[in-house]
């Protein structure tokens, strides 16, 4: 009850506050953690870290020839650090880091022991990795997967209150060849969208081509609230978000005074967070332009997309364990309050490379700029043609609670180049093109196009897949969600698009047309076929739902049971067949998996509705109603007359919030589905509204019951109590 909220207020304000660290040099603490290819350059054979040197940076084949070598230096480094153990750290299904620790110390057939660490070890692991879920592509007598170097992806020393882990970047593969993680699609879909690329650019002209890399800047959100708290929530415990609450008086509309200073605590805590990031050589940025009470953000420098996706992950493990040892709880879920703006994580993407550069940015050359015009054009194709694929990327049941809910980017998915891109699209489509919009200034080279300002200055927040200057940027991933599955969608339709060009510009090259007629025939069909999803008013709007729908054939897939069957339909599977990126039962196995994911994760929910409700919330209703009724009694014998509608007002609130959570219960119970879809869509459309029923009944009886009497700590308490 109430006893234990009091406790933990006293407890915040007694605490011993965390010093906050010396500040050290950034020079010093730079990649201090991470065997970085200068390490390897200063330990290795010149031969050896040229081979190793090349596959970083070419993603071509490694000499497994070196591996020992490697491994020593590596094992050497890694002791000279400090670390006892390795490990081989993997990207499951499940948005979680998997790791499987083995020490360095091998017992010798004498009894001495020595620290030993070859090459084979380094290369691949073994770890039982039978429980994690594989959607049926293990059978269970061939039930292990091995893990394999990603040479392209540091190996880093991760310190922890165990001591400290030599953590090498792997995939996670079966002993047939499935993946059974994020990162192996993701290497898979950055190979097929280079190759498309490279035959584009080839097409242009370019005869020196460098591999063409995507690239990834995740900007995340998340809130942090003391762990005092978070102790008497089982919701926030076991579900990550609180299933009841009412918001503070104020709502969202709080006085800027909460926005403007961060907690010292806070701040203490975002040095520590930083401090360690820079060791791994993660270039993160704090924010403190917070949206809503006890809500940060933290945004890395963009990076490779393989890289910067394990950087990704480690962010979310640091920010995770460096709030616990402050005594805070970072909350990843996109909604952890009610009525309190939700958490996202941005993906901000490009692709190219050394020799061309940024192909999304439209540079200063008109040779540049139709290029940039062409790669732009691939984009929104590949938005409009696979844009429920995309949808089906961020699915998740906590993702559902933002998407749409006039905070963060709609279901539908559309593209927001800006206004003066767009009219040189719309002009492209007229075929009379007249000149710019603004008076620009960038000249496209091609005499029949108009110039125009690179401009970024017009955004729309309203937009989930945004041009911004140089890069598109994702904005409706969720913040506790691995980006690799949304880089994999993006990669992969992008290719599928590049390689169409490809094939249209050598179709009207081969009629004759010269290179500028063809990439203007080429756009022309682009916008013609594909414009429908090019969209620059406001997303949130009642109007756009009805048009991008009825008007512009748009799907809008508004819960993760309408999108996770997009994983299921035949072109999506041609689509990753056809690529390799994903084979079909590659494919099926995810479909079952983010499906059983997104079941369990509301039947959890619900359940704890069910146990919250009758064990914390309906024995304080009744004590606050037994204490009212014997106050009415007794003054009533003492001839004062205290009306009992408050009584009568909350008896009613409770029975109604019991009647809903036995409606619920006997949801929970139900297991007799047709398929894997149709228990979704009970979760999504019987389950989900019983459990925001029985909500607004509990707080409603939250804004009735004495405060001395509620079981659970408030919003109140834990959005403004640091
Ligand atoms: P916002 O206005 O959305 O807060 P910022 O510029 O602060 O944008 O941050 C956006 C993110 O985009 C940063 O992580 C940045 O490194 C990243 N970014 C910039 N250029 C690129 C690029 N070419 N590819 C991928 N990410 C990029
Ligand atoms: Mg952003």
């Amino acid at each position: 009850g109430n006893a234990a909220r009091i406790q933990a207020i006293q407890t915040i304000t007694n605490r011993q506050p965390m010093p906050p660290k010396a500040p050290s040099s950034l020079d010093s603490l730079w990649a201090s953690d991470v065997f970085t290819l200068n390490k390897m350059k200063e330990s290795l054979p010149k031969e050896v870290f040229k081979s190793l040197k090349k596959t970083v940076e070419t993603s071509s084949e490694l000499d497994v020839s070196i591996a020992d070598v490697v491994a020593l230096a590596m094992k050497d480094w890694a002791l000279s650090k400090g670390a006892l153990y390795y490990a081989h750290v993997f990207y499951p299904l499940t948005n979680a880091t998997a790791e499987k620790h083995d020490g360095f110390i091998s017992v010798q057939s004498d009894g001495s022991v020595i620290s030993e660490f070859s090459g084979k070890v380094l290369v691949q692991g073994e770890p039982d990795g039978s429980s994690f879920p594989n959607g049926g592509i293990r059978s269970t007598f061939e039930a292990r997967g091995y893990t394999a170097w990603d040479v392209t992806s540091p190996a880093f020393i991760m310190t922890t209150d165990n001591g400290a882990t030599l953590c090498i970047p792997t995939v996670f593969v079966s002993w047939t060849g499935e993946a059974l993680d994020k990162k192996t699609p993701l290497l898979r879909a950055n190979a097929a969208m280079n190759k498309a690329a490279k035959r584009v650019l080839s097409l242009l002209g370019h005869t020196d081509i460098a591999p063409v890399n995507s690239s990834c800047g995740a900007e995340q959100e998340y809130f942090l609230v003391d762990a005092n708290f978070v102790s008497g929530r089982p919701d926030l415990l076991l579900a990550g978000r609180t299933l009841f609450g009412t918001s503070p008086a104020k709502g969202q509309q709080f006085d800027d005074h909460y926005f403007g200073a961060i907690p010292e605590r806070v701040q203490v805590f975002m040095q520590d967070v930083e401090e360690q990031l820079y060791k791994l050589g993660i270039p993160a940025k704090t924010r403190h332009n917070e949206v809503a009470p006890g809500q940060f953000e933290i945004a890395p420098f963009f990076e490779s997309a393989n890289v910067a996706t394990d950087h990704q992950q480690l962010l979310m493990t640091v920010l995770k364990n460096t709030a616990k040892k402050h005594g805070l709880v970072c909350l990843l879920h996109e909604k952890p309050f009610k009525g309190i703006n939700g958490s996202g994580k941005h993906v901000n993407w490009s692709v190219g490379n050394a020799t061309q550069g940024n192909l999304l940015d439209p540079g200063s050359t008109p040779h540049s700029n139709t290029q940039f015009l062409l790669f732009c054009g691939a984009v929104i194709r590949g938005v409009h043609k696979f844009g429920p694929l995309l949808r089906a990327a961020i699915a998740t049941a906590s993702n559902d609670h933002r998407l749409g809910a006039n905070e963060a980017p709609p279901a539908i998915m559309s593209v927001y180049l800006g206004s003066q891109l767009d009219n040189v699209f719309e002009q492209i489509s007229k075929g009379e093109i007249t000149g710019s919009l603004n008076a620009g200034i960038m000249d496209l080279g091609i005499k029949t196009l108009p110039t125009f300002n690179k401009d970024a200055g017009d955004r729309n927040r309203t937009s989930p897949f945004a041009f911004t200057g140089n890069r598109f940027e994702f904005r409706a991933v969720g913040s506790g969600q691995s980006v690799a599955g949304p880089l994999v969608a993006m990669n992969t339709m992008l290719a599928d698009s590049l390689n169409w060009v490809a094939d249209a510009l050598e179709t009207e090259l081969a009629k004759g047309a010269t290179l500028d007629t063809a990439i203007l025939a080429v756009l022309k069909e682009i916008i013609d076929n594909h414009g429908a999803v090019v969209f620059g008013g406001n997303g949130y709007s009642a109007e756009w739902h009805k048009m991008a729908v009825e008007e512009r054939g748009l799907r809008n897939l508004r819960t993760a049971a309408d999108a996770l069957p997009v994983l299921k339909e035949k072109p999506i599977e041609a689509l990753f067949e056809g690529l390799g990126v994903l084979s079909p039962v590659e494919l099926a196995s995810r479909f079952d998996i983010y499906a059983e994911q997104y079941i369990l994760a509301i039947e959890v929910e619900a359940k704890l509705v069910v146990s919250m409700t009758k064990t914390g919330i309906y024995p304080a209703v009744v004590k606050y109603l037994a204490e009212l009724s014997s106050t009415i009694s007794s003054l009533k014998s003492n001839g004062v007359e205290l009306g009992s509608e408050t009584l009568i007002k909350i008896s009613t609130l409770l029975n109604t919030l019991m009647a809903t959570v036995d409606k619920l219960s006997t949801a929970i119970g139900q297991h007799d589905f047709a398929d894997t879809e149709a228990h979704m869509q009970f979760c999504a459309q019987t389950i989900r509204p019983l459990m925001d029923e029985a909500r607004s009944y509990a707080d409603a009886l939250e804004s009735e019951v004495t405060d001395e009497l509620w079981p659970f700590p408030t919003y109140q308490e834990m959005l403004f109590i640091k």
